[in-house]
């Protein structure tokens, strides 16, 4: 299933093996799974056989899930997560330890940032980059860098990370490179094949589709070599050689943090999953053609989007996203009070916190999402109190130009 396209692997890249000829896998609503005799259950808790146990650990619709985005990101294996903050918690804590240091994007979604935040009350340090080239994340490296972190489009700065590139300076000094695709979606890049070495997607983006479950997850590659020095947690799980990263997630810090994903919601995006390659496919179309749109209009409106060619990311995009660019686009409208009359004019989108889904979304990301990040954060993170973002959904694409036309112009 490697060599065939993307819908074709994700329709048929897994055989779940489902009891009756199921089409879709079944939820598996069951908190524990039964076993013939004592001996049989020792053998899975002791990793010597593969089973299922308790669903905070592992399940077989929650498997499925991870199944399918493994082959998606062209990973070894996946761990699901109760929303994509869970999954990136548990990427970065695999590994991490107090005195450690992270080398990250500036251009970061604002949970992320405060995420890093977070783990300062845990003796680990994050030094952000100014600009999203491969040159100043080697300059930030000390010795106590563990891991480089970076979002392949960065929410809602729109910048694009040089994956290959960067790939190279983290492995020049033995890092991991840690990526969040939730952006771009295995469709437009699979990181992992461009050298970065664990993927993280919130899959309650365009992974599900439909907004209608909260999910993270994330994909090993399975090819970084952990030095025992510098990452002496991996040393007991060195015996499961590749697949070293996962063991040690799902034998401790997943299993011990509670992150794990519902049935329920690995049923969701299992059915959401199937049509994202038609969807991305819509929404990038859609998101070029009103940006390209709203550039056009002399309304006092800059619009930022990697697809346009003034944006500074348009060659690297254009290169590494296979000629799409995703389908977040924001605009710059001079003031918050005209953000806000623009936002509260526009008749289609839905007005909410929240990326990826068909209908087309909008808010003001400095009273909200990112209100909680000091001024210098929100500029850094390409946040500014005239900014409007729009999630472009699978709307007839006449009808968004329209209704953001009038809504620019009747707010001039
Ligand atoms: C939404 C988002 C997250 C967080 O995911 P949740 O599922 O909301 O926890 C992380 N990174 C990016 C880029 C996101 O857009």
């Amino acid at each position: 299933m490697t060599d065939c396209g993307f819908n074709t692997a994700l329709l048929h890249g897994v055989d779940d093996k489902n009891p009756f000829g199921a089409t879709q896998v079944p939820i598996y609503q069951s908190s524990a799974f039964r076993h013939k005799c004592a001996e049989d259950l020792e053998n899975i808790f002791t990793n010597k056989a593969m089973g299922f146990s308790y669903t905070r650990i592992n399940n077989p619709t929650v498997e499925a899930f991870e199944k399918r985005i493994t082959v998606l990101e062209g990973g070894l294996g996946s761990v699901a997560c109760a929303s994509g903050m869970a999954a990136l918690f548990n990427a970065l804590m695999n590994i991490l330890q107090s005195g450690d240091e992270v080398v990250a994007a500036a251009g970061l979604y604002g949970g992320t940032v405060e995420l890093f935040e977070d783990l300062e009350a845990f003796g680990i340090q994050t030094k952000y980059v100014k600009e999203n080239v491969p040159e100043s994340y080697e300059a930030l490296i000390t010795d106590k860098t563990r891991l480089i972190f970076a979002e392949t489009i960065g929410n809602p700065k729109l910048d694009v990370t040089d994956i290959e590139e960067v790939a190279r300076v983290a492995h020049r000094h033995g890092l991991p490179f840690i990526v969040d695709n939730t952006v771009a979606t295995p469709y437009l890049v699979k990181p992992l094949l461009l050298g970065a070495d664990i993927v993280v997607n919130s899959s309650s983006k365009y992974i599900n589709g439909n907004s209608d479950a909260i999910s993270g997850i994330l994909t090993d590659g399975g090819k970084f070599k952990w030095d025992a020095e510098r990452y002496p947690g991996l040393k007991p799980y060195k015996k499961f050689g590749p697949m070293a990263y996962i063991a040690k997630l799902r034998n401790g810090l997943f299993r011990n943090t509670g992150a794990c994903l519902s049935p329920q919601n690995a049923f969701l995006n299992n059915l959401g999953l199937e049509t994202l390659g038609l969807r991305m496919e819509r929404q990038c179309a859609n998101a070029l053609e009103l940006a390209v749109f709203l550039d056009s209009l002399d309304a006092g409106v800059t619009v930022n989007y990697p697809g346009l060619e003034k944006s500074p990311y348009h060659e690297l995009a254009k290169r590494q996203l296979h000629g799409k660019y995703g389908a977040i686009v924001t605009l710059r409208t001079g003031s918050k009070e005209r953000a806000f009359r623009i936002i509260n004019a526009l008749k289609l989108p839905y007005i909410l916190s929240n990326i990826g889904d068909t209908k087309t979304l909008v808010i003001h990301p400095a009273s909200t999402i990112a209100v909680h990040l000091s001024t210098e954060d929100q500029i850094q993170s390409g946040v500014y109190e005239d900014l409007i973002r729009i999630s472009v959904g699978i709307e007839d694409i006449e009808d968004l130009k329209q209704d953001f036309k009038n809504a620019i112009e009747g707010e001039k």
